[in-house]
């Protein structure tokens, strides 16, 4: 079981059909947990799911458009349920905070959980974690929109070969990695000497929106991108009226961005009964990496880190 992963709970835009469940997305990072845009239903998703209320740490809302948040008066009712004792944050557009409010006190119920409304005012860094940083910015859509990414900070993988041939064993590796530099059997040794940089991994969450610098930039290099794709390319027109983008579109910000893997999700119900592969053909005319269309309940692993880029 990889520590960094995708838990799709729900594919829907819009209408949930028979095999698909409104959004909703659990990213397994290390010992956090995000939940992004948790639809109506994702509860119970996240039962089938093995996803547990205590395991979420931070939640992400893109907008309040009802595919994407009429699921948070469940899971937040459900974490005090389960007496959730740690802190939990939110991040919201900051235009919509009333909206997060009612959704907030939704019902009746006992309140005991700790939650950090952060509401996001402006592109940037809007959470520093210990193993990534949070950011948002601002994407094109008819009502306040944020995209997300998450960038783990660069660092430098160990090289045990080298390790070895300078004589580095045990806590001198720690001490080492710490001080930059050490004096090893009166040899100095440095960190440089032993290590290569070792790129963080990235992960972009591109939700409703039509085409717009920002989805670039939040797909910029990304590992993982997920991305809305409600429409295929013959329903273009669609896609431009209502502020949402096309599969090829979706492979376009992958491609030109130089993301590895594009997981499209939120399709449309017009899709149920027809071949979803349109969707892939779509967005592997523009990208030609891995491609996946989610499904409810894949668990998606972030690809290995890249050894060079
Ligand atoms: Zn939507």
């Amino acid at each position: 079981m990889s520590n960094r992963e995708l838990v799709v709970l729900g594919t829907a835009s819009q209408a949930p059909t028979r095999r698909r469940n409104h959004n909703g997305y659990f990213l397994r990072w290390d010992a956090d947990g995000l939940l992004f845009d948790p639809g109506e239903g994702t509860q119970r998703q996240m039962v089938f799911a093995d996803v547990t209320a205590s395991q979420i740490t931070r939640i992400c809302v893109t907008h309040f458009h009802g595919d994407h948040c009429l699921g948070l008066p469940g899971v937040l009712q459900r974490m005090s349920l389960d007496r959730v004792a740690h802190m939990v944050e939110a991040h919201y557009p900051a235009e919509s905070q009333e909206v997060f409010a009612r959704l907030r006190h939704a019902s009746l119920f006992h309140d005991t959980l700790a939650l950090g409304e952060r509401p996001v005012h402006r592109d940037g860094v809007v959470a520093e974690a210990r193993a990534f940083r949070l950011e948002a910015r601002a994407l094109s859509h008819p009502v306040p929109t944020v995209g997300y990414r998450l960038v783990e900070p660069d660092g430098r993988r160990m090289l045990p070969d080298e390790l070895a041939a300078r004589g580095v064993t045990g806590s001198d590796i720690g001490r080492l990695q710490r001080a930059g530099r050490l004096s090893v059997g009166g040899q100095l040794v440095t960190l440089d000497q032993v290590s290569e940089p070792r790129r963080g991994q990235r992960f972009a969450f591109v939700m409703d929106t039509g085409l717009c610098d920002a989805a670039f930039e939040l797909a910029d290099g990304a590992d993982m991108l997920v991305c809305e794709s409600t429409f295929a390319d013959a329903d273009a027109g669609l896609a431009r009226d209502y502020g949402h983008l096309t599969a090829g579109q979706a492979g376009r910000i992958a491609a030109e961005s130089d993301a590895r893997l594009l997981v499209l999700t939120h399709i449309s119900q017009r899709y149920e009964s027809r071949p979803a592969q349109q969707l892939l053909d779509d967005a592997a005319a523009a990208f030609g990496g891995q491609i996946v269309l989610a499904a409810d309940l894949d668990r998606i692993a972030v690809p290995k880190r890249a050894r060079r880029r």
